[in-house]
């Protein structure tokens, strides 16, 4: 855990979320700033930089069962969805702690801008 990072903060409850989705590994909760009808953040609860310092097989495997769950929960399968994950400067990645963007109830256009 990261005394500065916000998701740690969230992942740990000392920022109280609702939480979409939850397992002993990850937890999922909605974007502040959506980029679609349905934006949400999947996280681990331990702290990983980027998917570049992800390498737990555990984790691995665990983040897309969270990824499938969530989009399960939300009723996104049918119709589909988007998963993202920006990684430093050049992706557009803000927050230094993993996140999935789950993205749905629109289509995506691609490529993105
Ligand atoms: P990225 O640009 O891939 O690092 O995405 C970071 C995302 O985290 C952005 O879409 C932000 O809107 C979102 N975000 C940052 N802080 C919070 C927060 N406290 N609660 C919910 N979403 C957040």
């Amino acid at each position: 855990m990261s005394d500065t990072c916000i998701f740690c903060k969230i992942a740990s409850k000392q920022i109280p979320v609702e939480a979409l989705y939850e397992d002993a590994n990850f937890i999922a909760f909605r974007d502040m700033n959506p980029q679609a009808p349905i934006h949400i953040l999947i996280i681990p609860k331990v702290h990983i930089e980027t998917i570049m310092e992800l390498d737990s097989e555990t984790l691995m495997t665990g983040a897309f069962r969270a990824v499938q769950a969530t989009a399960q929960l939300l009723n996104l399968t049918a119709e589909g969805f988007r998963t993202v994950v920006n990684c430093r400067e050049n992706g557009g990645q803000t927050v230094y702690h993993l996140h999935f963007h789950l993205l749905g109830g629109r289509f995506m256009q691609w490529p993105p801008g």
